[in-house]
This record gives structure tokens, C-alpha cells and sequence, in this order.
């Protein structure tokens, strides 16, 4: 069956010009394009990606305390914790994983964590042959989170106790908070003598 170019040359030739001058037009204009993996995308700073652990800069070591506030928060249980009491009676850590099969990148294990350990990062590559290898263990987690810049939450000075007064000698076990002052009040206004003539 003879094709339509056939039938038309001059209808071919037109759209074959269209062709090349749209690729005439792109040849020499800046690309949109990345090669990729030599060149990659800047991504936003807040942009939700791989969920990493944190260290603390100076010492290496992970600022994660066991305290699994992110587990509970992981509204999926993407985060397992391992844990056991150390003879200080501190949280020791024994394991801790993301499976990242079912992270959903909500950022919540970020918001419950109070000692800067845990932070989702622009990291985009996941890509894997293996499903298993998308569990990130406690290495990959704080391998991944080394580069990764953060700014160390000020730590909440204790509460000062109340003001007290120094209790009355004799009885020195005792001490008295110091009342509040009364509040002032008007003082009350001079009665005015009465005329003769009233
Ligand atoms: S990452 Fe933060 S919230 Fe999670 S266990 Fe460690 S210290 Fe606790
Ligand atoms: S980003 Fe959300 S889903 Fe992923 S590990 Fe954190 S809390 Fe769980």
C-alpha cells in the first residue's frame, strides 16, 4: 500500500523541514537534561529523601540514645530498634534498621527525636536489584548521615527552683517560700471637716 509521502512528496519534504529545524532549534540551546549518574539534580534543602542517623562531628559516635521515640512515631514501622540496659543503666543500642520498602518519608521519626540522631536528607538513590538490600542497617544508616550537615539543638536548661527565705533560727530544717506581695490598694481619702453653716 503506498504511504502518504508517496502520494504527497511536497506535504513529505514540508514535514521533514519541520523535523529538522525543531532539532536545529534544540542543538544549540542550553540542555534540560542531566548525564546521569556523572551529573546529578541539586535538590531542595528540606527535601524528604533517605532517612540517615546522625554523629556527633568530633567523636564519630552515633547521637542516637536507644530511646525509640522514632519507632513509635514511624506511623508504618519502618523503624526496628534493638536495645538492652547498660550497667549505668543507660539505653545501649544492640540494632537499628529502616526498611525502606515502606518508608513513606513523612519525617515524623525526625520531629519526635530531641537528640538530633535521626534526619531525612535530599539523598535520592535507592535504586537496588535486591529487595532485601533496601533494609538499611545501623552502618549504612550513620554511613550515609556523615556528610550530612545539622545544627545541634540547644539543650533546655533545668528549671530553678521557686525563691525561698531563710527559715527563723531554731528551726533551720524549714525553709518558707516567700509570699507574694499584696496587692497595693488606694489609700483612703481624708474626710473633709463640715462648714458651721451645714
Ligand atoms: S533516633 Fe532519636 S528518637 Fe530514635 S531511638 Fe535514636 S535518639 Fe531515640
Ligand atoms: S520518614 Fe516516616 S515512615 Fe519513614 S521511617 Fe520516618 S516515621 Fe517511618
Amino acid at each position: 500500500m503506498p504511504t502518504a509521502y508517496k502520494l504527497n512528496p511536497i506535504s513529505g519534504i514540508k514535514n521533514l523541514l519541520i523535523g529538522l529545524w525543531v532539532t536545529l532549534r534544540h542543538l544549540f540551546s542550553k540542555s534540560i537534561t542531566l548525564q546521569y549518574p556523572t551529573e546529578r539534580w541539586e535538590m531542595p534543602e528540606r527535601s524528604r529523601g533517605v532517612v540517615v542517623l546522625l554523629s556527633d562531628k568530633e567523636s564519630g559516635d552515633l547521637n542516637c540514645t536507644a530511646c525509640i521515640l522514632c519507632a513509635k512515631a514511624c506511623p508504618v514501622g519502618a523503624i526496628r530498634i534493638d536495645r538492652h540496659r547498660g550497667d549505668d543503666k543507660r539505653w545501649k543500642l544492640d540494632s537499628f534498621s529502616i526498611d525502606n520498602t515502606i518508608c513513606c518519608y513523612c519525617g515524623l521519626c525526625q520531629e519526635a527525636c530531641n537528640f538530633d540522631a535521626i534526619k531525612l536528607t535530599p539523598k535520592y538513590e535507592f535504586s537496588s536489584y535486591d529487595k532485601a538490600s533496601l533494609i538499611y542497617d545501623v552502618h549504612r544508616l550513620q554511613e550515609l548521615g556523615r556528610d550530612v550537615d545539622f545544627v545541634p539543638t540547644a539543650k533546655k536548661a533545668a528549671p530553678k527552683p521557686a525563691a525561698t527565705t531563710p527559715a527563723p533560727a531554731g528551726d533551720a530544717a524549714t525553709a518558707v517560700a516567700t509570699p507574694a506581695p499584696a496587692p497595693a490598694t488606694e489609700p483612703e481619702k481624708p474626710v473633709e471637716p463640715k462648714g458651721e453653716g451645714e
